[in-house]
């Protein structure tokens, strides 16, 4: 089959690779000119790993795999330590690996057959499907048609706006915004992953090797914004740290403001009763992002991939019975991954001074 991948993210890279390895002609086409590497270390788990293997990439994973989940502290203003979250033991299997995400995204890359061409700077503008295959047209202008569409564009995925309707259909707000940024790796003092509180809002340093990062979290109800503009996004960060100088939360906004390739959006959840409609398929975020709280997405892009080209496999001649067998696959992965993303925000940033102290209050007593 001729198949068109949108999205050069972790789904779409697995599905090029996936599918290229079932003896599909793919080509993708990524709407940024370059392959978006930022971001913090994410998590491959669980089933998610033995695919990894299978796609001939586990062993430069488990080379790069670092060893992050260590304490947080959270301070004050002072910078002192009032509570600490001990590492909690999350894995589903010990083969679990946490990698920086701009690892896991580079292996990906150059596991892409080169018979699979990447295609920057290009989105889908238009798609029409009769049924035999699916006409599209690009935004540089340029028209193909392709014998199946797979929608690997993330949480705000066009494909999944052309095909099944608008975004807020879908889309579950959780209450919260986050933002990551890099800091100069010297930001990090002796190591420490430090987070800091006003109510409603956190902000803090993390880390990982010799690399630093200023994390954002604040609770905010949906904005609505063009979620691709970057100083827009920039305004909202500042905009929710407004008239707060306290800790160092100057300097890690400016570090913000600096980054180019800063990451911000919305903690929300993407909820669909199907991921396919004809010869239009969706996978990764698009269709059931499980937001950063869950720590889950990486790995539900990886098997949604693979599902998805293992039923190919078997249904050669039946694009919709090989859909609906990676729908009956998948589905119980992003079940479990979406039902685990809620705990996490209340815990990071409580909405209230006195649901900060009780936060801290109820981590020290666990520790003693
Ligand atoms: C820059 C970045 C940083 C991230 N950082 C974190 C993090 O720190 N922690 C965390 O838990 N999760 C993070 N994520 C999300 C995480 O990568 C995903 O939840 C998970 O890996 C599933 O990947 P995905 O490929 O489905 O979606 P994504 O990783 O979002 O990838 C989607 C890809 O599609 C591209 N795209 C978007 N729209 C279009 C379009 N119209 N046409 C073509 N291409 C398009 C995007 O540029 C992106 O490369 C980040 C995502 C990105 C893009």
């Amino acid at each position: 089959m001729r198949i068109l991948i949108s999205g050069g993210g972790v789904a779409g890279l697995s599905a090029g690779i996936d599918l290229v390895a079932g003896g599909h002609d793919v080509t993708l086409v990524e709407r940024s000119n370059h392959l978006r590497v930022n971001g913090s270390p994410i998590d491959i788990r669980g089933e998610s790993i033995g695919v990894t293997a299978k796609m001939g990439v586990l062993d430069p994973i488990r080379a790069r795999r670092i060893g992050m989940s260590e304490r947080i502290e959270f301070v004050d203003a002072s910078d002192r330590v009032v509570a600490v979250l001990q590492p909690v033991e999350v894995n589903d299997t010990a083969d679990d690996v946490e990698i920086p995400r701009e690892d896991l995204v580079t292996i990906l890359r150059a596991a892409l057959p080169t018979t699979a061409p990447l295609i920057f700077g290009e989105s889908i503008s238009a798609l029409h499907d009769d049924g035999a295959g699916v006409d599209v047209e690009f935004a540089s202008g340029a028209r193909d048609r392709f014998d199946l569409v797979v929608g690997a564009d993330g949480m705000h995925s066009a494909t999944r706006r052309l095909t099944f309707g608008p975004e807020h259909r879908f889309l579950r707000h959780l209450g919260f915004y986050t933002a990551i940024a890099a800091l100069p790796a010297r930001a990090r003092r002796d190591g420490r992953n430090s987070m800091f509180n006003l109510p409603g809002r956190m902000a803090g340093i993390t880390g990982y090797q010799d690399k630093a990062l200023s994390v954002f979290l604040f609770r905010s109800p949906w904005i609505d914004y063009d979620y691709r503009d970057l100083e827009a996004q920039k305004k909202l960060l500042t905009d929710a740290f407004a008239g707060q100088r306290d800790w160092r939360i100057d300097e890690l906004l400016e570090a913000a403001l600096a980054d180019p390739e800063l990451y911000f959006d919305s903690v929300s959840q993407i909820e669909m009763d199907t991921w396919h409609r004809g010869r239009v398929v969706l996978v990764g975020d698009a269709a059931y992002c499980a937001s950063p709280l869950s720590g889950r997405g990486t790995s539900l892009a990886l098997t949604g991939a693979w599902f998805l080209a293992e039923a190919l496999r078997e249904h050669p001649d039946d694009v919709e019975r090989a859909c609906e067998q990676y729908e009956r696959l998948q589905r119980p992965h992003v079940l479990r991954a979406q039902a685990t993303a809620a705990p996490g925000g209340d815990l990071l940033a409580p909405p209230t001074l006195e649901a900060i102290a009780a936060r801290n209050e109820r981590l020290r007593t666990a520790s003693r």
